[in-house]
């Protein structure tokens, strides 16, 4: 993997400032497409590296399993998400919107557990008002 080099260097900071200035969850792609702005000469892959390695330092989430497309959130704070299955968005959901999960750890055997994710899907506003 990447784990390698933890530096943190120019393009990395400007990846993880811009990351941390949306609340879309973007793709390696689009963020790929706002960083290009202030660094045109920077390639697809370097975005993709650099997000890799944020992510194995704890700077950004690496959100999997909505779609076939990994996404990123600059907010690192706990909170869970939701996705319109209709546009694909992803929204944050308020903090004491889901609480009291409880894992019987007694339960689960072999693992020692150390994070859990939820994700919940429905149909957003603007979706459900467009019909
Ligand atoms: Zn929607
Ligand atoms: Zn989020």
């Amino acid at each position: 993997m990447y784990a390698t080099d933890f530096r943190m260097t120019h393009q990395r900071r400007l990846i993880l400032e811009e990351l941390k200035k949306v609340k879309t969850h973007p793709t390696a792609d689009e963020i790929y497409v706002i960083v290009r702005k202030t660094m045109p000469r920077i390639s697809l892959g370097t975005v993709y590296r650099n997000l890799e390695i944020l992510s194995a330092m704890g700077l950004i989430i690496k959100i999997e399993g909505f779609g076939n497309q990994r996404r990123f959130d600059g907010n690192t704070n706990k909170h869970y998400h939701i996705r319109c299955i209709k546009c694909g968005k992803i929204d944050d959901l308020p903090e004491d919107a889901i609480t009291n999960i409880e894992v019987d750890h007694n339960k689960i055997k072999g693992y020692s557990i150390y994070n859990h994710e939820i994700q919940l899907s429905g149909i957003c506003e603007q979706c459900h008002n467009a019909k």
